[in-house]
């Protein structure tokens, strides 16, 4: 069972790392789990080099370093406004795991299926005569394996016969050792065989398992730590009595009074609250306004956001309806219903933990780069744009076919998404500026 687990978790580590290591959805996970267990993270090396183990992981240790370091800075922000540092580290014990890892390891769960899957099946199977004796003659399933054979299926009606055909493999390798430790006898050793000197290392394996299938004990479980911490739901939930609600012109007064606002949209703003941004844009008070945004197509409303002098960032897992979260403590939804009231948003509960949560949704930022193009490669659709600030930097419409390629030497400005690990900006809009 054991050496099943092994090739299992190298077939799907290893179709993990040849196909999907740049898949959205996947990285997603990874980052949720913060990477693979530390059994399955020690079989990256083991991979063929075709799967370049070495690449991948360097894309999926750098979105958790990316991560670690948004949880750090602002837990660090945390500090300096509130209490002090030691009455702070107290309060976040443990919760940084919590919030870091969220899920276990995406191999794990998928290898602990097969898992199930096989044990239930071994003992349909040991019902069947032809089958049995051949369980008998092969080494068996390890004991810690038996047990949770035991644990979960010992109402089955084949149990006993895996029972017994277990107690006669454990009575014949214990007979074995013991021939192994009579003959330590200076006069018998000459008579120790190979089965016999061999057989300690079999016994590690029955009585213990592979290497890294069943965990240490020293009470590093890293997921029923996270369970007990208490992951942070990621749902938004809701103050929700209309008492509570606020209307956009508060909203507009409370950023004001702000360090930090942040936007996470997937559908446009309400017009008002544009107008209410641009108004505040307009003003010299000290506040950074961020928008986070999935799935908005509109590229003359992205460049509107662009435009307001805001940080644009390209979200991936957002939720359904818009968050406002300031200064990572307060947070408000953004009311669906146009006919409701002039109290539109509504507080969040769980503000501060969604603010930790939303971070790492952030994928990438908008970039504004004018300058000339230096090469066009038409055959795969991009472009290299030499900017102003001697940066040369490749470009790619996301859809190649359907815009025309600038000429080379002509001068444009490019708006787009330089997404963090590929160094080709995704672009959104090109346009040629005029030269005097
Ligand atoms: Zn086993
Ligand atoms: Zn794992």
């Amino acid at each position: 069972m054991c050496s099943f687990l092994v090739k299992d978790s190298h077939g799907f580590l290893d179709h993990l790392l040849y196909e999907s290591v740049l898949d959205v959805p996947i990285r997603m996970e990874l980052m949720q789990s913060f990477g693979f267990c530390s059994w399955h993270t020690w079989q990256l090396p083991a991979l063929p080099s075709i799967c370049s183990p070495d690449t991948g992981y360097s894309i999926f240790a750098s979105d958790l370093l990316r991560k670690f370091a948004y949880l750090s800075s602002s837990v660090e922000e945390g500090i300096g406004k509130k209490r002090t540092l030691k009455s702070f580290l107290a309060k976040s014990r443990r919760r940084w795991l919590s919030r870091v890892k969220q899920k276990a390891c995406p191999a794990c769960r998928h290898v602990s299926q097969f898992e199930t899957y096989h044990l239930k099946e071994l003992l349909e199977f040991i019902g069947d005569e032809e089958f049995l004796e051949a369980y008998k003659a092969s080494s068996g399933i390890c004991l810690p394996h038996f047990f949770l054979v035991q644990e979960r299926y010992s109402g089955h009606g084949n149990f006993p016969l895996l029972l017994e055909a277990q107690r006669a493999m454990a009575q014949s390798l214990r007979n074995t050792l013991e021939e192994f430790i009579r003959k330590q006898d200076y006069r018998f050793r000459d008579e120790i065989t190979s089965t016999e000197a061999r057989a300690w290392r079999v016994a590690m394996e029955f009585v213990a398992g592979k290497p890294g299938v069943f965990t240490n004990e020293m009470g590093h479980d890293r997921v029923r730590t996270t369970r007990t911490g208490g992951i942070s739901a990621d749902r938004v939930s809701v103050q929700s009595t209309a008492f509570d609600r606020c209307s956009l012109a508060q909203l507009i007064e409370q950023m004001k009074g702000s360090k930090e606002a942040t936007f996470y949209l997937k559908q446009a703003l309400p017009q008002d609250l544009l107008g209410g941004l641009r108004d505040l844009a307009s003003q010299k008070i000290h506040l950074s306004v961020e928008f986070v945004v999935e799935e908005l197509g509109n590229v003359e409303y992205l460049r509107t956001l662009y435009s307001l002098g805001f940080s644009l960032l390209y979200g991936i897992g957002l939720p359904a309806q818009t968050v406002v979260l300031l200064d990572g403590k307060r947070g408000y939804m953004l009311d669906d219903h146009q006919r409701s009231s002039g109290r539109r948003l509504r507080p969040l509960k769980n503000a501060e933990d969604l603010y930790l949560n939303l971070l790492w949704r952030r994928f990438g930022i908008a970039v504004l780069l004018s300058g000339s193009i230096k090469e066009v490669d038409i055959k795969s659709g991009l472009f290299c744009l030499a900017t102003e600030g001697s940066r040369e930097q490749w470009c790619r419409f996301k859809k190649a076919d359907t815009n025309e390629l600038p000429q080379v030497g002509s001068n444009v400005e490019v708006f787009g998404w330089e997404r963090w690990n590929t160094r080709v900006v995704e672009l959104l809009d090109v346009y040629p500026i005029r030269r005097e």
